[in-house]
Parts: structure tokens; C-alpha cells; sequence
């Protein structure tokens, strides 16, 4: 089968021909229907061999949907054909997380060597893609599996990192969404359909902001040095009560930060290495900054129901297999508007 790989360190992705995989017993083989391209990837390709965290070559991916191909042994619950999409942070399934469904944060994971598809394991840019276990596969039930593909990390991370939250976003409330790429233009939906929330969404360029804009943003500004206090100024000096920074790079960390209000909720998604300094007198009284990861399986279930009650609307740019490597590119070069997503 085909399967786009990252094969040595500093090298660009190539579609490549591999053996098709068999489930093990407890696996589920996926016919891949689509696969989503994430800015994480582009990070983890730009990582020397140290800080690489496992061995190549690995094949991308880790947003995947696709139709049930075979069952291992002993699998219960799906029957080939089924259509569902891959809960893709996965865990040991059984540690204190793991039982309440956050498998985004197993404490065992590390140490049992358990990865991601696509960060670690096989992933989903590919022919045919091994799931791990039954658990992390939900039906999509009617959802089209190309824009619902998104939804399982730009949909899932956001939402992870909004519904906490949402008791600082009550009616005149105001939230900023700084990089309104992949995550961030599904973020600004979400804010849409969960809250009454002004909605300000920044980025560094004007296509970005049109689609900001167009999927519900009340408000646009630039996302240069002079971004927070226009955020200011549109909240009538006080700030927002919740911070979402899809970059993470210091100069929007520090726009992060400078735009919060008293008990804001700074929430640092964006792994572009930056950080944020707090401290009595630096940042507004009882601001709090996190830094979450991905989402619980729980939380997956919830935002494809959003998806099906038509409350987000994934932009999609699609792409053949083959251009997969093209779609990395695109990515990198911020040429990609919403989320490029791979039909094999
Ligand atoms: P993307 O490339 O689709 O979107 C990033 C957006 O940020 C683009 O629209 C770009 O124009 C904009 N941008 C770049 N520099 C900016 C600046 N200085 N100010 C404002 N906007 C700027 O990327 P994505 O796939 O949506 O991922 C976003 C970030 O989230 C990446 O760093 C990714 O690695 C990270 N991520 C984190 C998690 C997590 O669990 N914490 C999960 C998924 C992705
Ligand atoms: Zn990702
Ligand atoms: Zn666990």
C-alpha cells in the first residue's frame, strides 16, 4: 500500500509503498477514508535527532477517519464497513486518566512506549492504518468523513481547551483566538455555538482573517505589536476573560498575556516554544495560564455530536496522496486555508 513517510531527520515527507498491516488481536484495520494535516507535524519534522522522541521512518498522520477493513481476534462492537473516525491520543486504557477518558494524559504512556498514530505509531496518511484498540474509534454516523476528519485534533484540542473555560465566558464576555488556522477557525465556531462571547480572532494575514471572519469571528485585528491593545480597546480596557493562542511563539505569547483581564484564563495551545511569564504585578490579578494537550475520548463524542448538529463547519482543502508532501508544503508556507486534508 501507499504511505506518506517522514523518513530521516530533515528530510521532507515522501509517499512511499509499504506492506499493508494485519491486525493483531484486540487491532482494527482502517481503510483510510481521509486524513488531516497538522502544523504538529511540521514541528516534529523540524526536531533534531534528540529531541526526537521515537524512531523513523514514521508514516503521518494522527487525524484519521476510515471504514472498518478487518477486525483482530477477539474485537467486539464494529463490523467491517463501519465508518468511523480515530481517537487519537492514545493511552494504556486503564491508569487513573485513562479510566476517566482522558488517555490525552496516561501517565503510563511514556513508559509503555504507547504513541500517537502518526506521532510514533503508523499513521493515517496512508492506504490502511492500524488502530491500536476498539476504544479509540467512534462512529461517525452520518458525519462526511473529509470535513469530519478535522474535527478529531483541530476539533477535539480547541474544544478540550475552551470547555474549561466556559464559566469565564458568560454573556458580555469577551474571548481572543490568536492564529485562526486549522484549530483556530474551528476554536472560533466553537466559542460561537458554546457561549455568548464576543469572539476576537488575530492572525497576520488578511485571507486569514476574512475566514475568521466568515465563520463567525465578531471582530478581526492584525496580529502584530499593537494587537493587544487593540484588544484592549475593544473591550473598553479590561481585556478578555479567555486567551487561546494557536501559535505559542513568544511574540503571541506575549500578546497572549498582555490581552487578558482579571481572572482571564491564558491557555497556550500553540507549541511554537514560547513562554509566558506571570507574577504579581505582571500579569492581571488571578489570570491563570495552561498549557493543554489534545482532548479526552469523551470530549470526541461531544464535538462530533456538535458537527452533526451543524454548529461547525470545517473549511477543507483536499488533496490525493500523492500530494501529500504538496500539502506540507502549502502548510508550512501558511498557504492552507482551514485544514488540508488527504483522501488515499
Ligand atoms: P495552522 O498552520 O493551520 O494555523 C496556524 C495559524 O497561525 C495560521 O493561520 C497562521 O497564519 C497563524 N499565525 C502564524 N503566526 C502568527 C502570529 N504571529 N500571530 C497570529 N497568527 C499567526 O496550524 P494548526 O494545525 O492549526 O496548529 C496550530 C498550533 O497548535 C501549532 O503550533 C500546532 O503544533 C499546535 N497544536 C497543539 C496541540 C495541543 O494539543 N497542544 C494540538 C494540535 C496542534
Ligand atoms: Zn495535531
Ligand atoms: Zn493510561
Amino acid at each position: 500500500m501507499k504511505a506518506v513517510q517522514y523518513r530521516s531527520v530533515g528530510a521532507a515527507p515522501e509517499v512511499v509503498t509499504v506492506p499493508r498491516p494485519e491486525p493483531a488481536p484486540g487491532q482494527v484495520l482502517l481503510k483510510v477514508t481521509a486524513a488531516g494535516v497538522c502544523h504538529s507535524d511540521i514541528a516534529v519534522m523540524s526536531w533534531s535527532a534528540q529531541e526526537l522522541t521515537f524512531p523513523l521512518p514514521l508514516t503521518l498522520g494522527h487525524e484519521g477517519a476510515g471504514t472498518v477493513a478487518a477486525l483482530g481476534e477477539g474485537v467486539t462492537g464494529f463490523e467491517v464497513g463501519d465508518s468511523v473516525a480515530v481517537y487519537g491520543p492514545w493511552g494504556c486504557g486503564a491508569c487513573a486518566m485513562c479510566a476517566q477518558g482522558k488517555e490525552n494524559y496516561c501517565t503510563r504512556a511514556a513508559d509503555l512506549g504507547i504513541r500517537p498514530p502518526g506521532l510514533g505509531a503508523p499513521g493515517a496518511i496512508a492506504e490502511y492504518m492500524i488502530v491500536d484498540d476498539a476504544r479509540h474509534l467512534v462512529p461517525l454516523d452520518g458525519l462526511d468523513p473529509v470535513t469530519a476528519v478535522p474535527l478529531t485534533d483541530a476539533g477535539l484540542t480547541p474544544y478540550h481547551a475552551i470547555k474549561t473555560s466556559l464559566p469565564k465566558l458568560t454573556p458580555g464576555s469577551t474571548a481572543v483566538v490568536i492564529g485562526t488556522g486549522g484549530l483556530g477557525h474551528v476554536a472560533i465556531q466553537l466559542l460561537r455555538a458554546l457561549t455568548p462571547a464576543r469572539v476576537i480572532a488575530l492572525d497576520v494575514t488578511d485571507g486569514k482573517l476574512r475566514l475568521a471572519h466568515q465563520v463567525g469571528a465578531h471582530e478581526t485585528v492584525l496580529s502584530d505589536e499593537h494587537a493587544a491593545a487593540k484588544v484592549r480597546e475593544l473591550t473598553g480596557g479590561l481585556g478578555a476573560q479567555a486567551v487561546f493562542d494557536f501559535v505559542g511563539a513568544q511574540p503571541t505569547v506575549a500578546t497572549a498575556t498582555a490581552c487578558a483581564a482579571v481572572e482571564a484564563d491564558v491557555t497556550i495551545v500553540g507549541i511554537g516554544g514560547g513562554t509566558a511569564s506571570v507574577g504579581f504585578g505582571s500579569t492581571p490579578y488571578d489570570a491563570a495560564v495552561r498549557a493543554p494537550y489534545w482532548g479526552s475520548r469523551a470530549e470526541l463524542i461531544e464535538v462530533l455530536d456538535l458537527a452533526r448538529s451543524g454548529a461547525i463547519d470545517v473549511h477543507v482543502e483536499t488533496y490525493a496522496l500523492d500530494d501529500a508532501p504538496k500539502a506540507y508544503e502549502h502548510l508550512h508556507d501558511g498557504r492552507i486555508n482551514g485544514r488540508a486534508v488527504i483522501l488515499p
